[in-house]
């Protein structure tokens, strides 16, 4: 729809689904979200919207939304009144307190929810006691958070979005981001008109491959051997940025020790991918005047995640590929609002600004900023492991906020059965998912569009959206029922807005010391660090000093972690899980508008052809996908694009996470979704 024809009230707005943070006009009328206008003068998408975004008024007029407060009875549910709602919240909050003491309390934050409410979420488990707070980037970048923040000081993009258009070369690994953050595709293809190679690692053929002048297709997780094989032919080749190494970090000589012995060779081995390549990527990478790494959740979602994130910052570092424009590290990603929700301490590591949780200083510096005489020393419970802690009975109650872990979190069904050993389970959405469907309470919550309040997307980018239309029936804002909850638990929130939120968001978190609602409401928002009133916003990292303790990055020393599980006769196939450009997460939202559903609707598995006709199966065929864990039925998809041996689903449609591995990486505690070992057959 273009701004011509348009006659309502035109708000500024956000894209609700990936972290790119596209920006775009809702037309307004008579308080109903009647059309999209396009925002030219946007930074990132500049005025483009990719088909999910196009398709967002389907989830503000859907008529699936949740309307009304429930509470459970037996099978069924009763619709009830706010008061009673926030009643049965508070009680069941209260007597876990009460009975096991606070760390009884799980909280599971929300990135698709804005930065002030995941603020007030997270400060309101913590002043209850409980030290289990957490937010879904459990699921996809904390090995980011762990990894890239310790390397470099910051776990965030080092670059924004549209600076990939000055690189000279752009190394992608473990991202399909032409799918999963299709506005940034943009700036890359930008980059390649202007003359930049582009390198992608990953095992399939995807729409990121296509742009490739080189593509690596490596088996599912060997990533590591691929990167130790391009730091080994970096240093053999001389091409190490010898000057960058001496004055800006410290751990080379110690990496480059532990490389002795490892060869190009033995990583093309590993890699199934030949040694001639692995070299021409590295002098690719390392040799061009500014070259950006890419990488995502196929580099994260392993039980070596943050090694593998930590082996990616050390050839960036290697190369001097950091703070410069075009040259940078950016962790690719894929949920609105997860870098806000880490920013502002959702997350078990981290009091708000990044303050380690189990710091005593931290704990000072937030009894004083919260007025209160104790708070939870951390790490709490990962969101991943508050399930085993259900599962095991020393987790009572939790309180979910606009996540589906029934449909996100692998082992579907061991977080069932951790979620119905719950003593207390509410859960505040927009549309009754799975999750919602086990709660004792359902707390209808506003969307994005129907609230104010500020969100961060992946390039550091804080934009503020305010209200465009009313939530529908009786569902609230969401910051509205934390203040309701937090008070019925003495805790004297009061009824606060958004804005007197951000205020103290500012006074609390240096980098968002001056980004005020009037200046991050102007299109494009400010990107953090902005530390006071009068900052311009910082648009590429580390360009003098790292943010560490002594203004160096540190290259790491990485350990190869084989994958948890193998194949087996039993199980002889790998399986991959990934995004697809149509759907977003658990798929509550794109799945209540038709045009993304008439094109993708339902689960189905990717296998090579070779594999497919060996087991008679044809396309479209039905099909059961069996792991350690369970089955699932899925189309199957019989396709080239996938090796032999490999297989890969979305897993966005239900049932996908029914198959996937629950195996952790021992830092970060992400599961490894991105290796399990399966059976497919034709459904008898
Ligand atoms: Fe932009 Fe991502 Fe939304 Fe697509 S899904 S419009 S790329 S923010």
């Amino acid at each position: 729809m273009g701004g011509d024809l348009m006659t309502g009230k035109m708000v500024a707005s956000i894209c609700p689904y990936c972290a790119v943070g596209c920006g775009y006009y809702i037309e307004v009328v008579d308080d109903r979200a009647v059309g999209i206008g396009y925002m030219p003068d946007h930074p990132t998408n500049e005025g483009a919207l990719c088909p999910k975004g196009n398709a967002i008024l389907d989830v503000l007029n859907s008529r699936d939304r949740l309307r009304h407060p429930m509470k459970r009875v037996g099978d069924g549910w009763a619709r009830i009144s706010w008061d009673e709602a926030l009643d049965l919240v508070a009680k069941g909050l209260r007597n876990s307190l009460k009975k096991y003491g606070p760390a009884s309390l799980g909280f599971l934050a929300s990135s698709r929810c804005n930065n002030e409410e995941n603020y007030l979420f997270a400060k309101m488990a913590r002043m209850l006691g409980s030290p289990n707070v957490d937010n879904c980037a459990r699921l996809c970048h904390a090995p980011s958070v762990v990894g890239l923040g310790g390397s470099l000081g910051t776990s965030a993009m080092t670059n924004n979005i549209a600076d990939l258009a000055n690189s000279k070369c752009i190394f992608a690994i473990g991202t399909n981001f032409a799918e999963a953050q299709p506005l940034a595709s943009r700036w890359v293809q930008r980059a390649k008109e202007r003359g930049a190679k582009v390198v992608v690692a990953d095992p399939r053929v995807t729409s990121t491959s296509w742009m490739a002048d080189l593509h690596l297709r490596i088996r599912p997780g060997t990533d590591m051997a691929l990167l130790k094989g391009m730091m080994r032919a970096v240093i053999d080749e001389g091409l190490v940025d010898r000057k960058f190494i001496a004055e800006r970090t410290t751990g080379f000589e110690r990496l480059s020790r532990s490389l002795d012995g490892f060869s190009v060779e033995s990583a093309a081995e590993a890699c199934g991918v030949s040694a001639a390549d692995i070299a021409k990527a590295a002098r690719l990478f390392a040799g061009s005047s500014a070259s950006s790494l890419l990488y995502s959740m196929g580099i994260t979602q392993h039980v070596c995640g943050t090694e593998n994130v930590r082996a990616c910052t050390d050839l960036v570092l290697l190369c001097g590929q950091v703070g410069r424009p075009g040259a940078g590290i950016m962790p690719m990603r894929g949920q609105n609002n997860v870098q806000g929700a880490c920013d502002v301490g959702a997350m078990v590591e981290f009091y708000p600004g990044y303050r380690r949780s189990r710091d005593p200083e931290s704990i000072e510096l937030f009894k004083a900023a919260w007025n209160v005489p104790d708070l939870p020393l951390g790490p709490g419970l990962t969101s991943t492991e508050m399930m085993v802690a259900a599962v095991a009975g020393s987790l009572k109650t939790m309180y979910i906020i606009g996540e589906d872990p029934v449909v996100c979190d692998p082992n579907e069904r061991k977080t069932r059965k951790a979620l119905e050993n719950l003593e207390f389970l509410a859960v505040q959405e927009i549309f009754m998912t799975e999750t919602a469907e086990m709660a004792d309470v359902v707390l209808p919550a506003a969307a994005w569009a129907e609230k104010d309040g500020s969100y961060t997307s992946m390039e550091r980018r804080v934009q503020w959206i305010d209200r465009a239309i009313s939530p529908p029936g009786e569902a609230r804002e969401g910051l509205s029922v934390i203040c309701d909850v937090a008070d019925r638990l003495g805790l004297g929130f009061g009824r606060r807005d958004a804005s007197e939120v951000l205020e103290e968001i500012n006074r609390l978190i240096p980098a968002y010391g001056g980004m005020t609602k009037e200046r991050i409401g102007r299109t494009g928002g400010l990107l953090w660090p902005c530390p006071s009133p009068d900052h311009p916003g910082t648009g590429i990292l580390h360009t003098e000093t790292f943010p560490t303790s002594d203004g160096r990055a540190r290259i790491e020393l990485v350990e190869e972690r084989p994958p948890a599980e193998e194949t087996s006769p039993e199980y002889p196939l790998l399986l991959m899980t990934g995004r697809i450009v149509l759907h977003y997460n658990n798929a509550s939202m794109t799945s209540r508008s038709f045009p993304l559903l008439r094109r993708e609707g339902d689960l189905y598995i990717e296998m090579n052809c070779r594999d497919a006709s060996g087991l008679g199966i044809s396309k479209g065929d039905t099909v059961i996908v069996a792991t350690r864990r369970g089955e699932v039925e899925a189309r199957a998809e019989p396709t080239d694009k996938v090796k032999p041996g490999v297989a890969f689903m979305p897993f966005h449609f239900n049932g996908a996470n029914v198959v996937t591995s629950d195996a952790l990486d021992p830092v970060s505690k992400i599961p490894e979704y991105k290796v399990a070992a399966c059976r497919i057959s034709v459904r008898s």
